[in-house]
C-alpha cells in the first residue's frame, strides 16, 4: 500500500526543513514542486543562483519532458518497446512504463527511474503479446510520482485504454477541475487523464471515434499514442509541437518521438506523423485521418538545438546536420579570434565541429564530461563542498593552457553554469575565453511541454548581450541569429515555434505563471 496523498504531503512538510540544512538541493527543490509550494519554490530557485549546487547546474537547462514510443504487430513487442524506450532515455529520467496487449488484454507495467533499473526479465515476461506502447518521463521526484508514471491505463464502458503522452495541455485543467467537481477520480496530477476520462465518458461508440471527439475541444501539444486490446492509435496535434515519428519493422509498424529509438531496433523511418493527423493501427492495417481542425503547423525547433539526439531525424531533418550549419553560420555571424575551438559537451559539440570547420579554427575535446551523474548523486555538506560543475565536467589542462579558446554551448538559461564553466576554463590557464551560443538569446518560458525556469531567471531576458557576458566573466560572447538558426535547420519559419527567443506564442498561454509548475495549474488567459 502506498501513502495517500494528504500523508505523503505530511511526510513531505517535514522532510523538506531537513533536506534544506543537509543541502540536499534536489529533494529541497522537487519536495516544493510536488507539494506546488510557489513562493518558496521559487525563494529556493533564486538562492541556489549563488550556489555551487548540482542543483542549480540541474535548473539551468530547458528540459524535454517525456519520450513516447509504440509498436503493433510484433511478437517481441514489449521488448522492442524497452529497446525504444532505452533510445529514448535522454527525453526523461525520472519515470518509465510499457502496456502491452495480448490481443484481448493490456497489461502494465511503471517504475522510477531508469529504464535499463526499472524493467527486468521477469516484468519484460509479464508483459504478453504482439502490440505495446512505452514512455519515459522528467517530471517530480518522491515514492508519490510512480501515481504519474505513464502509460495510464484505465477500464471503462470501451473497455480497457491506455495512453501516453509528450507534451502539454494547459487548458485540460479547467475540464479536470469541473470534473472533479461532478465527483471525478483522479489518481494523478497530469493532465493525460483528463483526456481519458473524456473517451471514457464519450457517446461515440469505438474508441478511436471519441479521441478525436475529446481532443478537438483541448488546445495544446500533444504527441499522443493510445492502446486498447485491439487497435495502436498514435495521433498528433494539429500545430505538431512535439515530435512523432512512424517505422516499420519487417510487418510491424512502430512509432517514436526520435528516430533513434528506430536505429536500435533495426526499424525504417517511413515519415513522420503530421500535425494534426490520426493513425490507427489493427489487424486490417494502418489508417491515416485528419480529424481535428487544421491550424497553422508550430513544430519546435528547440529540438534541433538541444533536445533531441544527434542520431534523429526531427520533423524529417538530420538534427546532427542542423547543429553542423548552426555551427558554420555562428563562425560566420559571429566569429573569434582563437587558437582552439572546444564544445561544452554533449550538446555543443556537434555545432562546435561546424564552427572548427567554417573558421579553420582547430577542435579539441578540451572539456571531458562524466556521463555517470544522475540526479541521485548526493552533495556533501556545505562546509566540505566545492565540486559545483566540475563534477560533470572536467577541463584537460594540457589542451587549454596558454591558449585563446572559443567555447561554443547550444544555449545559455539562467547564466550561472556558463560562468561556472568560463572560469573553470581560466582557472586550466586559458589566456583568452570566448563564448558563443548556437541559437538566439532564449528570452521566454515554454509552455508546450518543456521545462523552463520563469522568465525572472531566463538571463537573456533580463540583460543585454554585453551585460551577460560581463556576468559569466567571458571575453567575449555571441548568439546565432533567430534567421540563422531557422536558415540552419532548414524548417519554414511559417511552420516552427520559436517562442522562448521571440516571445511569439502561436497559442494562449497561462496567465502569469512564473514557474513551470505554476505554468502546469494556474489558469489559463485569453490571449
Ligand atoms: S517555446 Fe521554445 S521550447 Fe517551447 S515549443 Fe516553442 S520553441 Fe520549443
Amino acid at each position: 500500500m502506498g501513502l495517500s496523498f494528504s500523508r505523503y504531503k505530511r511526510a513531505m512538510r517535514f522532510m523538506i526543513p531537513k533536506a534544506e540544512y543537509f543541502g540536499y538541493h534536489h529533494e529541497v527543490y522537487y519536495g516544493l514542486k510536488a507539494l506546488g509550494m510557489r513562493s518558496k519554490l521559487r525563494t529556493v530557485i533564486r538562492n541556489d543562483r549563488d550556489e555551487d549546487s548540482s542543483l542549480e547546474i540541474t535548473l539551468d537547462k530547458f528540459r524535454d519532458e517525456c519520450g513516447v514510443f509504440g509498436i503493433y504487430g510484433h511478437a517481441d513487442a514489449a521488448r522492442l518497446t524497452y529497446l525504444g524506450l532505452y533510445a529514448l532515455q535522454h527525453r526523461g529520467q525520472e519515470s518509465c512504463g510499457i502496456v502491452s496487449s495480448n490481443g484481448s488484454e493490456l497489461r502494465q507495467e511503471r517504475a522510477m527511474g531508469h529504464v535499463a533499473d526499472a524493467f527486468d526479465q521477469a516484468a519484460l515476461d509479464r508483459l504478453t503479446g504482439a502490440n505495446a506502447i512505452g514512455h519515459v518521463r522528467y517530471s517530480t521526484a518522491g515514492e508519490v510520482s510512480i501515481r504519474e508514471a505513464q502509460p495510464f491505463l484505465v477500464t471503462c464502458q470501451h473497455g480497457q485504454i491506455a495512453v501516453c503522452h509528450n507534451g502539454n495541455l494547459p487548458f485540460a485543467r479547467e475540464e479536470r477541475r469541473k470534473l472533479e467537481r461532478e465527483g471525478a477520480i483522479f489518481s494523478a496530477t497530469s493532465d493525460t487523464e483528463v483526456i481519458l476520462h473524456g473517451v471514457a465518458r464519450s457517446k461515440a461508440s469505438s474508441v478511436r471515434e471519441s479521441i478525436p471527439e475529446v481532443l478537438r475541444n483541448t488546445e495544446g501539444a500533444f504527441s499522443m499514442l493510445f492502446l486498447t486490446p485491439s487497435e495502436l492509435i498514435a495521433i498528433r496535434d494539429p500545430r505538431g509541437f512535439r515530435p512523432l515519428a512512424l517505422g516499420r519493422l519487417g510487418d510491424a509498424w512502430v512509432v517514436a518521438s526520435e528516430t533513434c529509438a528506430f536505429d536500435l531496433i533495426d526499424a525504417q523511418y517511413v515519415r513522420d506523423v503530421e500535425p494534426g493527423e490520426m493513425l490507427v493501427i489493427d489487424q486490417d492495417g494502418l489508417r491515416s485521418s485528419h480529424p481535428l481542425e487544421a491550424q497553422k503547423p508550430s513544430m519546435c525547433l528547440f529540438e534541433h538545438v538541444y533536445f533531441a539526439r544527434p542520431d534523429s531525424l526531427i520533423y524529417g531533418h538530420s538534427v546532427n546536420e542542423s547543429r553542423h550549419k548552426m555551427g558554420k553560420r555562428l563562425a560566420i555571424e559571429q566569429p573569434a579570434e582563437a587558437d582552439l575551438v572546444v564544445p561544452v559537451p554533449d550538446s555543443g559539440t556537434v555545432a562546435a565541429i561546424g564552427y572548427s570547420a567554417q573558421s579553420k579554427i582547430s577542435f579539441r575535446f578540451g572539456l571531458v564530461r562524466n556521463h555517470y551523474v544522475g540526479r541521485t548523486f548526493i552533495e556533501p555538506r556545505q562546509s566540505i563542498r566545492s565540486f559545483g560543475v566540475r563534477i560533470k565536467l572536467n577541463p584537460v589542462r594540457h589542451l587549454i593552457e596558454g591558449k585563446r579558446v572559443v567555447l561554443i554551448d547550444d544555449s545559455i538559461v539562467r547564466g550561472t553554469t556558463s560562468k561556472k564553466i568560463v572560469r573553470m576554463v581560466r582557472e586550466a590557464g586559458a589566456k583568452e575565453i570566448h563564448l558563443r551560443i548556437s541559437c538566439p538569446p532564449t528570452i521566454s518560458p515554454c509552455y508546450y511541454g518543456i521545462d523552463t525556469p520563469n522568465k525572472a531567471d531566463l538571463i537573456a531576458a533580463q540583460m543585454s548581450v554585453d551585460e551577460i557576458c560581463k556576468f559569466i566573466e567571458a571575453d567575449s560572447l555571441g548568439y546565432l541569429s533567430l534567421e540563422g538558426m531557422i536558415n540552419a535547420i532548414g524548417i519554414s519559419p511559417e511552420s516552427s515555434c520559436v517562442a522562448c527567443w521571440n516571445e511569439k506564442y502561436p497559442t494562449r498561454i497561462t496567465g502569469d505563471a512564473e514557474t513551470m509548475w505554476e505554468r502546469d495549474h494556474e489558469a489559463v488567459t485569453a490571449e
